[in-house]
């Protein structure tokens, strides 16, 4: 490889063909076809066969093998037939998971890959990462990360974080010069840019000398590691669950089985008694469904504006209990106009303002020079507060490029916000001036003289006094203000430093709204009425930031407003204390947002998050749930974060937790669903051990019901809609468990009711043989737990929720049933799945024990419904007859 880092920049834009304009269209292309897209090779994907075989390794597999051997001694061919068919179509159901699974997640990760901005044929274009080539033109910003190895052709203040390749935890400064060495390590290649690092400062133009795998990192990395995708908790939990339960099942199967044996029972209908147990027991579906319904849930949510990176980022969302939002861009609408200006005493429209004037002239070409923003033909590319200032320009008939070129950058320190000023430096007027522009209290303590009409002079406490009234005037009614200044200098020699950044003269205000979004008002309404807390967190001015935030909804009546320089005299143990109140934090930087994100935690509160910039990146890493924005926010906050709003928006944030909790709550009913249908198996089997009647169930019957029957209701119940009050319940807590004990009672209690109904049908079953006794416990389990697929959609009765608004619960009912009968009725089937020819009454009967327990679950479900009415409608003429005292 060449060592770029010894040759002179231009010597390497002349290898690779190229200028500072970038490549044309040709170029592009030759280069594309010779050096192929810029991606690392992944690391080689399980095979099908390796898929397939690691779905045998569960102990329930383990277990249905040891009942097709059973089955195969006692001479049941029929049901080792069916057990295999079964373990065999289950691994192959797992193996088509596993790969819908993976796929699901790349084109999640595909709709989340990096960005990067290149000069292409003289324009800036913004491109995906991946199709970079060696001789482009990259243009790198704080908060970039970089995908590609350059060599730096402009440099302006560029720090690099390089820890992913050297290790090196604090950022590099680069530099343009060319280092004449043979051999130097990758951290003193200061004059070169390598892929998989992040620009924490400034700003610089590389030339792209290598792509894809001929890229340092892509020689380290040769294969690329795989990030695996972590269980969710509720996965890991229920994971444990079904562990704990399998043990449990095992000692009370072999309770069953000694006591079958002391009964005198052979050995082999001892041994087939117990199988049957565990089968019963073990809820074999239950992770694949509760994996499916999130994936399912992450699809809905990509397409409602949420890429969910990570699966346990989807329950997280669903307990979140305090929002905190940047204001710009996520509350407003982030297309700022400019409104009005002030400048020499005077405030104007900004589109009215005369050029003729000196002051007017220096503060709107200041505008234009210190600013990196374009708008061409409806296209605009840059931070919108600079834009709306390019598009004031438009209109006072100055175009961008053409001043920037008339009066060169001869050197520039970037805006970060933290410092919250931007400043270059020009030959403007015949004389070096550096414009800075920023935020007005930052700047206002730095001026020291002022621009008038009639010259510069000192700044008078009056002169301040006017300024200070004047941004207070434009703040309230939530205009965001940013003030300009200068200074002269002798000489363009030397480099700017942040020393530089005072002294100055000022120049004047432009002001420029920035309207809340429209659905910014009802989303904060929602939050509240859903017990979740809005937070604004933005750079912006107090003022401006709790005028929006007033408008809105997130500053009300008792709450404060703190600005970041209050929040740091407040100690660790007073911002918990007084968090509660404060809805609006001001001119904070980003590492204030960590401490507040803390504050909340040891509250016990789950927070999220947003962030866009490059230093946000270890709060959303600390927040519960991180969240960038995909249109504004950096490659490296999006890195970071674990949600990405492809909209920016706050009102999706709310819509992503309404859908985090709809999926938690669905799930919890699928739990609930399995569950319970898994009890009233247990129970009647239990029944009839304990009562020496004969085995109610055929393992394979009880497979039949866990594997087929079962899965589509539970699935359907994960697709419930959201209900309408769904926002209105509180946020469950930090701690608390998906399997809590009103659950297990539920799940108990019901299981109880269709276990009842089963052995009823059981026993008349059993006035004919044992046969007929088995079948019609078997059918009658079978379709009640159809049935009940019903009862768990919701905690409501079904007329509340609406009986056919989810017709995939209908869908799964209607295969159920199919599959059902035709077991009963078709021969072939019968005899595979050990079932006797029934009456039509007994059918009849089947269908009524069958339908019972819905029925009495519906009852109670509908008595509930209305005691809880009630007791809403008193409470609330309590409440109302509470405010009418208080307003009398
Ligand atoms: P939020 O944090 O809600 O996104 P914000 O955009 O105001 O709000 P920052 O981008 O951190 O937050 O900006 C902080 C302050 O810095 C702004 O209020 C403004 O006064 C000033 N500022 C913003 N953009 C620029 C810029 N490009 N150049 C100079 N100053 C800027």
């Amino acid at each position: 490889m060449k060592k770029y880092f010894s040759m002179p920049y231009e010597e390497v834009l002349n290898e690779f063909n190229v200028t500072s304009e970038g490549l044309s269209e040709k170029q592009l292309k030759d280069n594309l076809d010779k050096y192929g897209l810029n991606q690392l090779t992944e690391k080689k994907k399980q095979t099908v066969l390796q898929v397939f075989l690691s779905q045998f390794k569960d102990l329930l597999v383990l277990i249905l093998i040891a009942a097709a051997v059973i089955s195969a001694i006692t001479g049941s061919l029929e049901s080792t037939i069916v057990i295999i068919a079964v373990i065999v179509l289950n691994a192959l159901l797992g193996t088509v998971q596993h790969f819908k699974a993976e796929q699901s997640l790349d084109s999640l990760k595909a709709l989340s890959s990096p960005c990067a901005k290149v000069y292409r044929n003289g324009h800036k274009v913004e491109i995906p990462s991946k199709e970079l080539v060696p001789g482009d033109i990259l243009i790198l910003e704080a908060g970039d990360m970089i995908s590609a190895d350059g060599r730096i052709i402009q440099n302006f203040s560029l720090q690099v974080n390089e820890s992913s390749l050297t290790g090196e935890s604090e950022s590099v400064d680069k530099i343009v010069d060319i280092i004449e060495k043979e051999e130097i390590a990758l951290g003193d290649q200061k004059n070169m840019v390598f892929s998989g690092s992040l620009v924490t400062y400034g700003r610089a133009l590389v030339v792209v000398t290598g792509t894809g795998m001929n890229t340092e990192i892509g020689k380290i990395a040769n294969l690329m590691e795989e990030t695996q995708e972590k269980q969710t908790p509720l996965q890991v939990s229920l994971d444990d669950f079904s562990k704990k339960l399998a043990i449990g099942i095992f000692i009370v199967c072999i309770l069953v089985f000694g006591l079958s044996l002391y009964r005198g029972t052979n050995l082999l209908d001892s041994l087939m008694f117990a199988v049957a147990l565990a089968v019963a027991a073990i809820p074999e579906a239950l992770s694949s469904i509760v994996t499916i319904v999130l994936a399912l849930g992450t699809q809905k949510m990509a397409k409602e504006n949420a890429i969910v990176k990570k699966l346990r980022a989807v329950e997280g969302l669903g307990s979140v209990s305090v929002i905190c939002s940047d204001k710009t861009g996520t509350l407003t609408q982030n297309k700022m106009t400019v409104k009005k200006i002030y400048f020499d005493n005077k405030l104007v429209d900004g589109e009215e303002c005369d050029l003729n004037d000196e002051v007017a002239k220096y503060l709107v070409n200041a505008s234009i020079l210190c600013n990196d923003s374009t708008s061409k033909d409806g296209v605009e590319i840059g931070d919108p507060t600079e834009v709306a200032l390019v598009n004031l320009g438009h209109k006072l008939s100055i175009e961008e490029l053409d001043l920037r070129k008339t009066y060169g950058r001869l050197g520039e320190i970037p805006f970060d916000s933290d410092r919250k000023l931007m400043s270059t430096l020009h030959n403007f007027d015949n004389k070096y001036l550096m414009f800075t522009k920023g935020a007005f209290d930052v700047l206002l303590d730095r001026i020291v003289k002022i621009k008038t009409s009639s010259g510069v002079r000192d700044i008078t406490y009056e002169d301040k006094q006017n300024i200070i009234n004047t941004n207070k005037q434009l703040s309230q009614s939530g205009l965001r203000v940013l003030a300009f200044a200068y200074k002269e200098f002798e000489t363009a020699d030397n480099a700017l430093t942040l020393e530089h950044e005072n002294g100055y003269t000022f120049l004047g205000l432009i002001s420029m709204i920035d309207p809340p979004r429209e659905e910014s008002a009802e989303a904060v309404r929602d939050c509240i009425t859903a017990g979740i807390k809005p937070v604004m967190i933005t750079g912006d001015h107090k003022i401006t930031a709790s005028a929006i935030a007033k408008q809105i909804g997130i500053l009300q009546d008792g709450d404060r407003a703190v600005e970041g320089v209050e929040l740091e005299k407040m100690t660790d143990d007073e911002l918990r204390e007084n968090v509660e109140h404060i809805s609006v934090y001001a001119r904070v930087s980003p590492e204030h947002k960590i401490r507040i994100v803390r504050a909340w935690q040891e509250r016990d509160e789950i927070v999220a998050m947003t962030g866009d910039g490059v230093n946000d990146a270890p709060a959303l890493k600390q927040a519960d749930i991180g969240i960038a924005m995909g249109i504004t926010g950096t490659e490296v906050s999006k890195d970071a974060a674990s949600v990405i709003l492809t909209d920016d928006n706050f009102a999706t944030i709310v819509k992503s937790v309404a859908n985090g909790r709809n999926i938690y709550k669905n799930i919890k009913n699928s739990i609930k669903f399995l569950l319970s249908g898994n009890a009233s198996g247990i129970l009647s089997v239990l029944y009839a051990s304990i009562m020496a009647l004969p085995m109610p169930f055929h393992a394979v019957h009880l497979l039949f019901i866990n594997l087929l029957t079962d899965s589509l209701p539970a699935i359907a119940i994960g697709m419930e809609k959201p209900q309408k009050d769904l926002l209105k319940d509180k946020p469950r807590g930090r701690n608390s468990s998906i399997l809590s004990k009103d659950l297990i009672a539920e799940i108990a209690l019901e299981g109880l009711v269709i276990s009842i109904f089963t052995l009823a049908a059981f026993y008349m079953g059993l006035k004919v043989n044992d046969a007929v006794g088995s079948t019609m416990a078997f059918a009658t389990l079978c379709l009640a737990r159809l049935f009940h697929g019903f009862n768990c959609r919701g905690d409501k009765s079904i007329f509340s929720i609406g009986l056919f608004s989810n017709r995939y619960s209908w869908m799964a009912f209607g295969v159920g049933l199919l599959l059902l009968n035709a077991v009963l009725f078709l021969p072939f089937m019968q005899s595979l799945f050990e079932v006797s020819v029934l009456t039509g009454s007994q059918v009849g009967y089947i269908y009524l024990f069958a339908f019972l327990p819905t029925v009495i679950i519906q009852v109670v479900k509908v008595i509930r419904d209305l005691v809880s009415s009630n007791k809403s409608s008193k409470e609330n003429i309590v409440e109302e007859k509470n405010d009418i005292s208080k307003v009398a």
